[in-house]
């Protein structure tokens, strides 16, 4: 299947052929002519999958041919859960609406001064990319009228209910015309993000794009046992040191441990930049561009801030702190790996945090492969007692490193090669205690 025989326009087809894409995805397959046809759409399709395009090439579809009459207010309206998708997402517009001169988008996003973004919506403003905090505020102050929205479109609904922006979009929701077509596109589609959809879509048509086999293996998944702090911190220097590297995101637990690494990372000499919610919007564009330049190797970042991110060049991501939710890991994963491009994600576990992996196995069904490094492989655990919560009371016995004592860990070379590949039965049972 083409481009072509998606039914867009001609002004649209160009553009996108100007991006090289020669083949829609599978997302995009479906999604592109169902929203031509005028449906509402849920749509569960995970990050990497072309969704953003399968949205925004339809909505300036439905745009192209009719202009606004003088002082309407957005005709397209995306809501993101972050500051980054949501710059992300406008970037796009403009480049699949290149053809179109007249069109004029706005980025409503919290953090930037709110003056500028007044001054951006009081010229006619044909699609309105924003978060759903900032929005409600300059709904609130009577900054943007949503009455002419025609294509409302929800990006990664989940994780913005995730966050809490439920009575948000609620408030945002009602400001729209009944008559609007909703475009909603979640990692999921089930529990509350099903239910806000019942709210706020007609006769939906659903699409639920299984993530393909051969496009999940693009990113190679490795975890690797640090005794403690100071272990960690010496394997990462060892990753970061690889050949192999070319740009890689770290991801900590909160702000000030991405601070504090990324500091301590530039002290060793690495272009290193930490990337997170309390550092000021224009900081975050600044650092984010300096990425894509190639001008910083490592990005430090915290889950919020890291989201949607999309920089061909990031080869590696790296779990200094495992995340707290199993659902973030593919978020940060899918850092890695993009335009077609291999990846590897690296999780570092110390002792106490072997729950959050096993947590993450079970939420991926993929195992992560035990890996470690020549000269700083993991001390053999003492046993332990039955933790309450944490890991089930699992004992950990004298043996390999923690967590997957009976078994072989493979070995990274000097960093990322390995000497050995095991086969599959061996990696998939001989790293791995029996459960029970
Ligand atoms: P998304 O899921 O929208 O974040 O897109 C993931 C990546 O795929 C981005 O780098 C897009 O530029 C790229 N992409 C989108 N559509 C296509 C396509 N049809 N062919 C190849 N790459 C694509």
């Amino acid at each position: 299947m083409t481009f072509h025989s998606l039914g867009l326009a001609a002004e649209l087809l160009k553009a996108v052929e100007q991006t090289g894409y020669t083949t829609p995805t599978p997302v995009q397959m479906q999604a592109i002519p169902a929203a031509i046809a005028g449906h509402d759409l849920l749509v569960s399709s995970h990050t990497g999958s072309g969704k953003t395009a399968a949205f925004t090439l339809p909505a300036l579809h439905k745009i192209i041919d009719r202009r606004p009459a003088p002082g309407s207010g957005p005709r397209v309206l995306v809501l993101t859960p972050t500051r980054e998708l949501a710059l992300q997402v406008e970037k796009a517009v403009q480049t699949y609406g290149k053809a179109l001169r007249w069109l004029n988008t706005a980025c409503l996003v919290g953090g930037a001064p709110m003056f500028a973004q007044i001054k951006q919506l009081q010229r006619q403003c044909d699609v309105v990319v924003a978060t759903p905090g900032r929005l409600l505020d300059h709904l609130n102050r009577r900054k943007v009228k949503l009455s002419d929205v025609e294509v409302l479109i929800l990006d990664e609904a989940d994780r913005m209910l995730d966050m809490g922006f439920a009575e948000d979009i609620d408030a945002i929701v009602a400001a729209t015309s009944a008559k609007r077509q909703t475009l909603l596109f979640s990692a999921t589609l089930d529990g509350v993000v099903g239910s806000m959809a019942s709210r706020m879509t007609r006769n939906p048509q659903r699409i639920e794009i299984e993530v393909a086999q051969q496009d999940r293996g693009q990113i190679e998944q490795r975890l690797m046992f640090a005794d403690d702090l100071g272990h960690k911190n010496r394997l990462l220097e060892a990753l970061l040191g690889d050949d192999g590297m070319n740009q890689a995101v770290v991801f900590t637990a909160t702000k000030r441990s991405a601070d504090e690494l990324s500091l301590s990372l530039q002290e060793k000499g690495i272009a290193a930049a930490a990337l997170h919610g309390d550092m000021h919007q224009t900081q975050r564009n600044r650092t984010l561009d300096r990425l894509r330049q190639g001008r910083i190797g490592v990005l430090v970042a915290t889950d919020v801030a890291a989201r949607g991110i999309d920089v061909a060049g990031i080869s590696h991501v790296i779990n200094f702190d495992p995340p707290r939710q199993a659902e973030d890991y593919v978020h940060r994963i899918g850092r890695t790996g993009r335009a077609g491009r291999d990846g590897i994600a690296i999780t570092l576990s110390g002792p106490r945090e072997t729950g959050l992996i096993r947590a993450i196995e079970r939420f991926t069904g993929d195992r992560l492969e035990v890996h470690t490094i020549p000269g700083m492989e993991p001390s053999p655990r003492k046993p332990a007692g039955p933790r309450p919560g944490g890991n089930g009371g699992r004992r950990f016995g004298s043996g390999g490193g923690y967590g997957r004592p009976g078994g072989e860990a493979r070995r990274s070379a000097g960093g990322f090669s390995r000497d050995g590949h095991p086969s599959r039965s061996e990696r998939s049972h001989g790293d791995r205690r029996s459960r029970g």
